[in-house]
């Protein structure tokens, strides 16, 4: 199983460190198989000591040069950084990112061989359709991705169920993880939307899910660390 803990604008440098530090003494007194990655806001990306995989939420698709405001590669090499999250609602949304910039970006890291965590998912008004609505939506969200990637990870994460505290309901994550499969034969499919301690062996249980991305349970280490060592 995959655990993912996204801080989004959460968390400093200081604190992640401490968090940091905190999941390498869970690790070391409660072992766990499962793959861990923790994605930082950018300002406390470091070399961090872990088994756990640190990743950027985001970074321009460029080595580097002159893109005021952004990282590029050189700034996540300097700590060994090869992994990011690309397609984040999030980022979609709110930071205007079509798909389009989304392809492009996914196309570069791609090349820059970066292990990936892409992220799909519905607006409530397509959920609102059926399945076959939301799985038709989901699918462009394929456009210009590359879903044989060896280094490709996908996150179900319907909008209407992030940060709200309403979870996709097992038969919605169920069926569409189902319909996602067919596409994805050997990728790992996570689902995000809500996940918490509460829910988290009821999610891990369904067929076709193969680990989580969590934003607000994943804040706190005791509650993200319960889930880790829940399964
Ligand atoms: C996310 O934004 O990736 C996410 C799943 O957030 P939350 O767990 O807070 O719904």
């Amino acid at each position: 199983m995959i655990f993912a803990a996204n801080f989004k604008t959460n968390h400093t440098r200081k604190s992640t460190a401490e968090y940091i530090r905190a999941l390498n003494d869970k690790i070391e007194s409660s072992p766990t198989e499962h793959r861990v990655f923790v994605f930082p806001p950018a300002t406390a990306l470091d070399s961090y000591e872990t088994t756990a995989t640190i990743g950027a939420q985001n970074a321009y698709p460029a080595q580097n040069g002159a893109f005021t405001g952004e990282i590029g590669v050189e700034q996540l090499e300097e700590f060994g950084i090869d992994t990011i999250l690309i397609g984040h609602s999030e980022r979609r949304e709110l930071l205007g990112e079509s798909q389009e910039a989304v392809a492009k970006k996914f196309a570069f890291f791609k090349e820059a061989g970066f292990e990936i965590i892409y992220c799909i998912g519905e607006p409530l008004e397509v959920r609102d359709q059926g399945d076959e609505a939301v799985v038709e939506y989901l699918l462009a969200q394929f456009e210009g991705i590359d879903t044989s990637y060896g280094k490709l990870i996908v996150a179900y994460e319907p909008i209407w169920a992030i940060g709200t505290g309403r979870s996709a309901t097992v038969a919605e994550i169920e069926s569409t993880h189902k319909a996602l499969r067919a596409t994805l034969p050997a990728t790992p499919i996570l689902y995000g939307g809500s996940v918490k301690p509460a829910n988290i062996v009821e999610i891990l249980s369904i067929e076709n899910v193969d680990g989580v991305l969590v934003g607000s349970a994943s804040l706190d280490i005791e509650s993200f660390y319960e889930m880790v060592a829940s399964v």
